[in-house]
């Protein structure tokens, strides 16, 4: 009984002592796995005591921190502090580990090799059964790379590629920020949008690496022309992801926030620094090539809260409209928003496709107005004027010559209303059997424009007639922008054997000093000093004063708008050689020309 007790003891103890085995074997094999674990990891583990001496860190933590088990052991983990962080944080992760026993954050730490970067961390407090601290385990991971993604991810979503100003939608989110502000201590917000002149010319003409050199230099420019506090942007409307697709499809736009503005004129300072930056010539590299002589003009349009708007959507939206007038106006030209802009634009677009069409067809006419000749009372020459029919009505030319300039339709028209004028001239001279003069209108931009010379040849060349019948009449204010490179212009023509007149004289001012310096041959006193001879002893002191000053430099001297019989009595009586005006003849037709330049008029 006893030796079959004392065996089942035996072999109760042995199966006690097997299951005791294998207990120890399972805890041994889940220590191996939790070892294996925590040594394999990505993140990084640090065990400390309770006085928070570090017991173990694994490779993870070697590999991130840099420092070596063997050198932290029983240090404590404020070895690798940043510096980054002040007392009061460590003081609020003591407080949470004393009082939740748990802690978690981004901390910035120090590599070993002195480098700081961004961790990822929570620290554990572990109690025994009496809630007495045993140890802190921490676990953490570098933050680094998705820190600089996420930086990435920003600048692309806020950042223009190319030249790395704020882009569109970091413009628009920053100036409603500013609009709120404005309107809350009642300054000013001004938005000024520029638009490179003629950079697609640029792209075209040199290439894309060239047009996003330029782009990148003006956005350097711009940024240094402008207060700290203002903000430069690039405005794209196409992909704004792809860098390649904006640059192709211009992207020369540029967006400025002007804030906190005591007035207005802060503004026009602004803009007149930017067109002055841009205005200097650029240095680019095409291939090997250096081009250290680009010269750039820009447009701007501004627009002021709260003076022209009241809303961001709309302050924006009349910058772009004042942008779109300061282009039509020839660029290079600054413009502030105006209502009267909203009303004229649909008209005047209209009327800017209408003119288009009207100069591709030839839809013109010209009417002629006969000069006479006072000491003869013969006409000898007639003014061409031009006549645009729209419709049922007739367009003055006041109106459409600026538009014609503006668009630069002013080239072929005037190229036109040349050929025309010297071929009528000769076939009215078939006629009389002698060739009258022929005076011909010149625009502003028209005498500017470096083919001017070329299209008065061809005139004179087509029509055959004799140079030195031909007379083209230029303004004072034409010359006065650039004199010395208007008087080798006026030279230019001049040697082809035309003559000159100035036109509205007395209007303009050009100085007397000036006047001697140009190879002109005419003076065409405007028809504001005619209109009120004999009676206006102003006026009538000017008109003198013209036809002597004509004389002495050995001009002729023509009196404009004479509609009444005083008014050539008087001219007569100063002998002024040539009268034009309603009272001899209106601008008619050249078919009506014969009849009254063989009746002649006394
Ligand atoms: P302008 O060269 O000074 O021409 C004289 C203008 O005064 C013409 O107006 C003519 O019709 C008008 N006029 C003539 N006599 C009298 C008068 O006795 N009383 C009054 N009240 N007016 C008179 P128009 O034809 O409307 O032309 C206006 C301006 O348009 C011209 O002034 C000229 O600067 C410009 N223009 C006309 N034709 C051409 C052209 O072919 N090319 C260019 N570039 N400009 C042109
Ligand atoms: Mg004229
Ligand atoms: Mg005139």
């Amino acid at each position: 009984m006893d030796g079959a007790g004392s065996d089942r003891e035996t072999t109760d103890n042995s199966a006690a002592l097997a299951q005791e085995i294998k207990r120890h074997q399972k805890t041994i094999e889940q220590l191996e796995l939790v070892n294996r674990v925590v040594e394999r990891v990505s993140h990084a583990v640090v065990i400390t005591d309770a006085d928070n001496r570090i017991l173990y860190v694994n490779p993870a933590y070697e590999k991130m921190s840099g420092f070596k088990l063997s050198h932290v052991m029983g240090k404590k983990p404020s070895i690798s502090k940043s510096g980054r962080h002040g007392p009061e944080f460590y003081r609020k992760m003591w407080a949470a580990l004393e009082k939740d026993r748990h802690w978690e954050g981004e901390i910035w730490d120090r590599h070993e090799d002195g480098t700081v970067f961004p961790k990822l961390m929570s620290i554990d407090r572990l109690v025994d059964e009496e809630g007495k601290t045993r140890n802190f385990v921490a676990m953490f991971y570098d933050l680094s790379q998705q820190k600089a993604s996420e930086a990435e991810i920003e600048r692309l979503q806020y950042y223009d590629a190319l030249t790395q100003l704020p882009n569109r939608s970091l413009f628009r989110y920053r100036l409603q920020h500013e609009f709120e502000i404005s309107r809350r201590q009642k300054t000013c917000v001004g938005v000024l949008l520029m638009n490179l002149d003629r950079f697609k010319q640029v792209n075209d003409f040199f290439g894309f690496p060239v047009g996003d050199q330029l782009l990148m230099e003006v956005a350097e420019r711009l940024t240094a022309a402008v207060r700290r506090t203002d903000l430069v942007a690039r405005q794209h409307h196409a992909s704004e992801r792809d860098p390649d697709v904006v640059s192709r499809t211009g992207g020369d736009d540029f967006a400025v926030i002007l804030n906190n503005l005591k007035t207005p004129e802060d503004a026009t300072l602004a803009a007149l620094r930017m067109l002055d930056a841009i205005s200097k010539p650029f240095a680019l590299q095409a291939g090997s090539e250096t081009l250290d002589d680009i010269f750039l003009q820009a447009s701007i349009g501004i627009s002021i809260f709260p003076d022209n708007a009241a809303s961001v959507d709309a302050l924006v939206r009349s910058a772009e409209t004042a942008l779109t007038w300061a282009k039509a106006d020839g660029g290079g030209e600054l413009r502030f928003f105006s209502e009267r802009m909203n009303e004229n634009s649909a008209a005047r677009l209209r009327l800017e496709s209408d003119l288009r069409r009207a100069v591709a067809e030839e839809s013109f006419m010209l009417h002629y107005q006969p000069k006479l000749d006072l000491t003869t009372h013969r006409f000898t020459s007639m003014e061409a004027l031009i006549r645009w029919p729209r419709g049922d009505t007739m367009v003055s030319p006041a109106e459409f010559i600026p538009l014609a300039e503006e668009t630069n339709l002013i080239v072929p028209l005037g190229a036109w209303v040349l050929r025309r004028a010297c071929m009528d001239a000769m076939s009215l001279g078939q006629q009389l059997g002698h060739v009258p003069g022929i005076a011909i209108n010149l625009s502003a931009r028209q005498f500017r424009q470096p083919g001017l010379i070329q299209a008065v040849r061809a005139a004179l060349d087509e029509s055959a007639i004799p140079p030195q019948k031909v007379e083209l009449e230029i303004t004072e204010s034409m010359v006065m922008d650039d004199v010395e490179s208007a008087i080798k212009t006026m030279q230019a023509l001049r040697d082809l054997g035309v003559e000159l007149a100035i036109d509205d004289f007395g209007t303009g001012y050009s100085s007397l000093s000036y006047l001697k310096r140009f190879p002109v041959n005419t003076l065409k006193l405007d028809r504001a000093f005619v209109c009120d001879l004999p009676h206006d002893v102003e006026d009538a002191a000017i008109t003198e004063s013209v036809i002597v000053l004509a004389k002495t430099l050995k001009l002729h001297v023509v009196a404009e708008g004479v509609e009444t019989r005083d008014q050539m009595a008087f001219l007569r009586e100063r002998h002024c050689a040539y009268v034009q005006g309603f009272l001899l003849a209106r601008p008619k037709p050249l078919e009506a020309m014969p009849a009254i330049f063989c009746s002649g008029f006394t």
